[in-house]
Formats: structure tokens, sequence, C-alpha cells
């Protein structure tokens, strides 16, 4: 390849005297100046594997003082190298499917190639070259149409990266790279947070409901390379969020109040700018927009703080950095009118997405203390041990605590009866929608003991003393987040009919599924969504163990004859860790299918594949070990691998991995 030509001018970035002013700072990265424009020909630019040329005008582009890229008009072309072998097979099939950058394959490496008529660079750390004196204001409309364009752009904006990178780590390159042209394509190279460079394809997807997202720029990753790692690695976060402690005040007019004391633990190095993802807005089912507000942030001294929120993101800055492995607390008011009803139902749900500030699932790792007040006659549901559910004048108030670490805090509240039993030391509560159905709850809470009788031998104690199951009134899921499972209205009915339980692949089964998320999601973690086989397709396999001993070898075996077939069906275009890339701007049903199939079900195969060839006693006590030694901790395919080798008599199991999880290839199932 041919080296970019590197000139000398490193951009100089003095430290602002109000360091502290995440807003000013942000305010003049999201306002940039341009500069005079200047004659480019021939210019070549190199950031980490992107090459570009340019012919035609460029100038420097400037927050306040300070240069920080170059915006660009005329003929420009770039080359992008994706050296990364795992990702090779599904870089080809979505720059096929997703754009029309030229992608070839040689070997392990794809090179993507386009050409382009603007091109708007940011950066933090990356040498550019110097640009020729400008003299003429020829480029100021085109800069104007293009940060127009990209106005409507679903993605972070770049000034909190670049604004992280040079308050926190001033040697560590980032960049962000947006080319308009035939196509609309955005390049990033972010080696603090995520630690990877991308290429994405930004689509307007006509099949959205309303014009405002219609003329939205949805990003399609086509390549998305490690930086500075391996792919298998596990991501140091930048933080731990380590515990929150909150009051949530709903009201029936789906308006609310959330504050919320969050303490956060910087990681390897000082920090004083922190970033967390918060949605900015959501729709509800009616396509309405429903916003969260961010009021306020102060510091254990009640001190307010600089931040910025836009886009899903949020950014604090502190006035002194704090040290590496030291807590520090936040205070956020947050308010808003995002409890909305789904349907108009009565019911709300502040789920797994970003409803408070949270970094991204490597540094969620939280104890939590909370209060929710709803107004009556609505019940309100948290996870965990419950301190007190009580009336308060007009509202319900429930107060619940979780002292081990977790991931996804959800709190839900609706028109609800309640059903509650003691087996043992363990509550199990059952909840159903709008009106009391004792038989079907009473029956739930049973079934769900069984299950979790059937799974302590041999993946622990159930991690909870309190159980939530909790009927959403739709059809055809169920979700799993701490001490809580969300189970559609099919379950509390099963007599329902026959496409229902087709449609939830029988309740025994989905239940199961669910239970085992309580070990497979939360005891142990999934530490990025490459890793979320560890939440489902052992969530999976784990369910069906306990359909073998409901109905029968039969039964079981027609669920493995069923993963290898939807498995093979999903293709070869994608391993499992890279599932959630699947995106099919021609075909979305069929992209979320192999999605699924690669996730549960080859997931699952290649558990039942192990479990053929280890046997009994071998898998189980490795589904045991793997509970054991890493209780409330991340677990890795690499961890996965190394266990392995450990419980069957020191067998590298690593390139078994490398075929089957991060390859796309199928392993067979042992005779016998
Ligand atoms: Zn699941």
């Amino acid at each position: 390849m041919k080296r970019a030509l590197l000139l000398s001018l490193l951009l100089c970035l003095p430290i602002f005297a109000y360091a502290d002013d995440v807003a000013a700072l942000i305010e003049s990265y999201e306002n940039p100046a341009l500069g005079p424009a200047a004659k480019v020909t021939n210019l070549t630019i190199g950031v980490s594997n992107i090459t570009i040329e340019l012919n035609g005008s460029a100038a420097p582009v400037r927050a306040g003082k300070d240069v920080i890229g170059l915006f660009f008009a005329g003929t420009g072309k770039y080359t992008y190298r994706s050296t990364d072998p795992i990702e090779t097979s599904i870089a080809m099939f979505e720059a096929k499917k997703a754009s029309k950058i030229k992608a070839e394959k040689s070997g392990d490496t794809v090179v993507l190639t386009d050409t382009f008529s603007r091109m708007f660079l940011r950066t933090g750390g990356v040498q550019l070259p110097q640009l020729p004196e400008g003299t003429s204001q020829e480029l100021d409309a085109a800069f104007k149409a293009h940060r127009e364009n990209f106005s409507h752009a679903r993605v972070a904006p770049a000034s909190h990266l670049l604004i992280r990178q040079r308050l926190d780590k001033p040697s560590s390159p980032v960049a962000r790279i947006e080319f308009d042209g035939d196509e609309t394509t955005l390049y990033e190279l972010d080696s603090i947070e995520r630690k990877t460079e991308s290429i994405s394809s930004l689509l307007r997807i006509m099949e959205m409901p309303t014009n405002e997202m219609k003329n939205w720029l949805q990003p399609v990753v086509i390549s998305e390379q490690p930086v500075g790692r391996g792919r298998t690695d596990f991501v140091d976060p930048p933080f731990l969020l380590t515990a929150i402690d909150y009051t949530l005040i709903g009201n029936l007019d789906e308006t609310a109040k959330l504050s919320i004391d969050e303490t956060v633990v910087p990681r390897g190095t000082a920090q004083r700018s922190f970033h967390f993802n918060l949605n900015s807005r959501v729709w509800d089912t009616s396509a309405k927009p429903k916003d969260y507000h961010v009021d306020k942030i102060t510091d254990a001294n009640g001190k307010e703080l600089s931040f910025h929120h836009a886009e899903d993101s949020l950014i604090v800055g502190l006035p002194l950095a704090v040290p590496a492995n030291t807590p520090v607390k936040l205070h956020f008011e947050i308010s808003g009118n995002f409890l909305f009803h789904p349907n108009s139902d009565s019911f709300w749900q502040l789920g797994t997405e970003p409803w408070f500030p949270q970094p991204e699932l490597n540094g969620q790792y939280y104890t939590i203390h909370s209060v929710v007040k709803v107004h009556k006659p609505w019940t309100a549901f948290a996870p965990g041990t419950t301190v007190r559910r009580e009336p308060e004048g007009d509202y319900n108030v429930v107060e619940n605590r979780i002292e081990k670490p977790v991931q996804f805090a959800v709190v839900h509240a609706g028109k609800y009866a309640l059903s509650e039993e003691k087996h043992d030391d363990l509550t199990i509560r059952v909840a159903s929608y709008a009106g009391n159905n004792d038989r079907a709850m009473k029956q739930l809470g049973t079934l769900a003991w069984k299950m979790i009788k059937f799974y302590e031998p041999w993946l622990g104690p159930f991690p909870f003393k309190e159980f939530n199951i909790i009927e959403i009134h739709e059809l055809g899921y169920g979700q799993a987040p701490p001490a809580t499972m969300f189970i559609t209205k099919e379950a509390f009915n099963p007599t329902m009919g026959e496409d229902n339980q087709i449609f939830s692949r029988g309740i025994n089964h989905r239940f199961a599924h669910e239970i085992a998320h309580q070990y497979w999601g939360h005891v142990v973690k999934m530490g990025s969504s490459e890793e979320q086989w560890v939440t489902e397709a052992f969530a999976e396999y784990s369910s069906s163990l306990v359909i073998k001993k409901l109905k029968g070898d039969d039964t079981y075996n027609g669920m493995i004859s069923t993963w290898k077939a939807n498995a093979k069906d999903a293709g070869s275009y994608a391993p499992i860790p890279l599932c959630n890339r699947i995106r099919n701007p021609r075909d979305f049903r069929q992209a979320f299918l192999d999605r699924t199939f690669l996730l549960y079900d080859k997931g699952a195969y290649l558990l039942a594949v192990l479990h053929k060839q280890l046997g009994d006693q071998k898998f189980l006590t490795f589904m045991r070990s793997l509970q054991g030694f890493f209780e409330w901790k991340y677990l890795t395919t690499n961890d996965i691998a190394r266990l392995l080798q450990r419980v069957d008599d020191g067998r590298d199991y690593q390139p078994w991995f490398r075929q089957y999880y991060w390859g796309t290839e199928m392993p067979q199932m042992p005779k016998g």
C-alpha cells in the first residue's frame, strides 16, 4: 500500500484556561469556522488505515482559535483497508448490501475504495498536511450544505470524542471524517473508548413512519476493526459505573422526574470528562417524539458541572481530573415526558435502553438503590430486594436494593394485580396486567420455582432473594433484566391457540430461557455486543435441558436439528460475534432472522456439540465452573475456551472457537 505522505504541521492545541467548561468547548467545536480556501493538487492525507487523495479546494476549520481539521470540495478518493480476518465476510456483505462502496478482497484483507465531492475532517492527535495559504471564500456555501446534510446523521456529536481526547487523552489519536458524494459515508477513529476504527454507510430509509425519520441518515457499519488491541480481548472501559441511587417520580400524564446519584471510577488514567449514553429523544408506538431533558448535573458538594447532551450522548466535565481508581459521585436531575404508554395501554417501561446516564456494557457494573413513585392506582416494579412498598399521598411507592453489580436496571409500572409466594427463601412475585388472573399467576410462580430448582445443581444458587415475573400486554417475546422476567400475555393464557404457541416457541421454553438469563447475563456478564452469545446462546442451551427433562430426548433432538438448520439458513457471511452488525436495507426481516439464527441457534448448536463431545459430567462441570469462576464478573469467549481446556484434560480449544465462533464454519455433531 502506498503510505500516506504526512507533512509536518502538528495541530497546535493549547489547554483552555477553562478546561472544565465542557459546554463552552463543545459550543466552539459544534460551531466551527471555515478559514480561507486554497487550491490543492494531489494532496494526500493518511489516518490509520485510510488514505485520502484530494484535488480541488480545501480550507482549514477552526474551533475558537484552534485548527481542528479541514473541509474540502472537488474530486476526492479514499482507500480503506480492513486487515482483521474475523470481519472479512461481513465487511464484504455490508459493502454490497448497504452501499455502493467498491469492496475487494485479497486474502484476509478487504480494501474499500470510493470517490466523493465533499469531505469534512476533524481530528485530535493526528498530523495533517499544511494547506497552502488560502485566499477565497468559495467553499462557504459547500460547507454550509455539507453541514446541513450531516445534521440528519443519527450519530453522537463529533465534538464529544474530540473533547474527550483533548481533555483526557491528548496522545491518543481520534478522527471523524464525513464524505459526501454519490454515497454518504462516515469514518471514525476512536482510540479512546471503543478502541476501533470504522467506516459506516449513512442511509436514508424510506420505510420510516414520519418525514423527519425518512430524512435521518442512519449508520450501517461496513467495517469496524480493533485499534491497539485484539478483537477477542475484553476492552477495558474508560470508567466503571459502580453504583446508582435514584428516585423516579412518574405521573399519569407521562411526565417524569428522575433524580440520580451515580458513582463512577476512572480506570487506568485520571479523567476529568465523562461520556455517558443517555436517550435524548425516544418515539412512542405512534411515532410521537418524547424527550429527556438534563436539567442539572452537580458534584458531591452540590457544585454545578458543565455538560452537553445531544443524540443520545452526554458528556460531563469536572474542574479537576479524578485520579484513576478513585470513586467520584455525580448527581443528575433529569425530566421529560418519556414515560409513554405503548399503544395507549396502561403501563410504561424504562428498559434496557439508556434511560439514565450509563457507560457501554464493559463499564456497567453497578449496585442499585431505587425509590419509584407512581400515581395511584398504578403499581411500580424495580429489581432487587423490596425495602418498602406503600402508599404515600397520591402515589404508590416502592423502594428496592441490589447489592451485587448488575447491568440493565429497569423500572416498570402500570395497572397490575400482584400475587406473591415464598418458596424457601425466594419470593416469587407474579404481576398480571389489568386484571386478576389468580390461577395463571399461581401456575407461573410454581413453574418458575421448578425451573430454578432444575438449574441450581449445575448453575449455582439462584442469585436474588426476590424474582418478579411481569406480564407485558403484547405478544411473542420475553426479556430478563436482573431479578425480573417480562413475559408477554400468551404465558398468562396458554389456551390462546396454536398460533401463539408457535409464535412463542412454547411457553415452557421461553420461560426457561428467561429464567436462565439470571445466570447468563447477570451472574456472568457480557462486556460487549460481540460477546452477546454469553447471554443468549447459553440461556437458550440451558433452557433446552429443561425441555429435555420435561418432554424427553426426541424434543431435545428436534431442537438441535432446528438450530442446525437455522444456522445453515443464516448463511456464512457473518460469525456469531458480529451478528449484531447484520443489516440489509433491502430485506430488514431477513437480516433480523439471520442475526437471531446466528446468536441463538448457531450459538446453542455449538454448545450442543460441546455437550456431546464432553459427555454429561464434564459438560455440566464446565457450566458450573463458568458460573463459579466468573460469578458477578464479565465472561469472554477467550475465558470460555481456557476453562474448557481445564475441564477437558488440557485440550486446546482456541482453534475450535476460531473456526466456529470467530469464524463462519459449522462443526460436525459427534456420532453416537
Ligand atoms: Zn434471551
